[in-house]
């Protein structure tokens, strides 16, 4: 069975994030979404939050499953026994940093790294710039699933 892990940070979840998990599903038999905990981040969304708007994005798709991890990524892969780690591209900036990530990760641990290219679509999209739309009252909900909303107290 072909396993990835889709590491990130998902604060919170985009639509960029949901094209490249659909279409790593076409790809693996089961995609783990692992959200990173870094305990120096200051996130918008909490964690049970950030895990509930995956869960709900995806519960008709049980190839999807939501995990958290702490420390290395490749660590966390050795641990539950995956091979693949996923990452999206949307520019050369990603590609640059995205490149060291996968090589570092290499020479740690024998995961491959597989890149999905973003779709023309949502090529734009990011998280941070999600979050500065929410900060300022734009209307963020063109740029993230159906199930990601905002309370008030996230502002
Ligand atoms: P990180 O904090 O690791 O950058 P993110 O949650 O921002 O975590 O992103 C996780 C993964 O999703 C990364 O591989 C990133 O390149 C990818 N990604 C984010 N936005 C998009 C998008 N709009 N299109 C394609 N991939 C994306």
């Amino acid at each position: 069975m072909k396993r990835a892990l889709f590491p990130g940070s998902f604060d919170p979840l985009t639509l960029g994030h949901y094209d490249i998990i659909k279409r790593g599903v076409t790809l693996f038999d089961e995609i783990i979404v692992a959200i990173g905990v870094n305990a120096d981040k200051n996130y918008m969304f909490t964690l049970e939050e950030r895990k509930k708007f995956i869960e709900a994005a995806f519960a008709d798709e049980p190839k999807v499953k939501v995990a958290t991890y702490k420390g290395l990524t490749v660590d966390f892969c050795m641990e539950i026994g995956v091979n693949f780690i996923l990452r999206g591209l949307r520019n050369p900036a990603d590609f640059e940093f995205e490149k060291a990530i996968a090589h570092t990760n290499r020479d740690l641990a024998p995961i491959e790294t597989v890149f999905l290219l973003t779709s023309a679509s949502t090529s734009y999209i990011a998280s941070s710039i999600v979050r500065d739309v929410i900060r300022n009252n734009g209307d963020y909900t063109k740029l993230v699933p159906n199930n990601v909303r905002v309370k008030t107290t996230n502002k």
